[in-house]
């Protein structure tokens, strides 16, 4: 039997509350909410995260994506949304399956928002990541 958590709640073994659903997709409801509303996509097909996941299905995830941050507008009248994939645990992924968080953010909720810290780097190291990175995109 698949032990995978997410195989099984997107495969419907496990019940969950289910807010849309197609052959590739399930959306549900996080359990541990970040803001009220805040919705989980699973793909059907396990892939480890966003990085493993086929490339011509990911336009799909995103579409739902849109779909649910719209129908969060409409319903929740939330003020604007994140659209979140944590990749490996040192980024915060808890569950090794990919999934996509989309989490409704309110104008009078400011201390849940999602903030990214941001520093300083030297112009030098930065030239140097640029050319790293542009390597790194050449070689795939
Ligand atoms: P991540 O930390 O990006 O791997 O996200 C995993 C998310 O799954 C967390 O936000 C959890 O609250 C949520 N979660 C874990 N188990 C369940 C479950 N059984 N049903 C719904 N959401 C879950
Ligand atoms: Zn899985």
């Amino acid at each position: 039997m698949n032990d995978c958590l997410f195989c099984r709640i997107a495969a419907g073994e496990i019940p969950s509350s289910t807010l849309y659903e197609d052959e590739d997709l399930r959306v549900i409801l996080d359990i541990n909410p970040t803001s009220v509303g805040h919705a989980l996509i699973l793909p059907k097909d396990h892939a480890s995260s966003l990085l493993d996941y086929p490339a011509s299905k990911l336009g799909h995830v995103f579409e739902v994506a849109q779909k649910v941050g719209q129908a969060m507008q409409q319903s929740l009248g939330c003020e604007g949304i994140n659209v979140v994939a944590n990749c490996g645990e040192v980024a915060g992924q808890t569950v090794d399956h990919f999934h996509v968080h989309v989490i409704p953010r309110y104008q009078d909720k400011t201390k849940d928002r999602f903030v990214l810290e941001h520093g300083s780097i030297d112009p030098v190291d930065f030239n140097q990541i640029v050319q790293t990175l542009q390597e790194g995109l050449k070689n795939d």
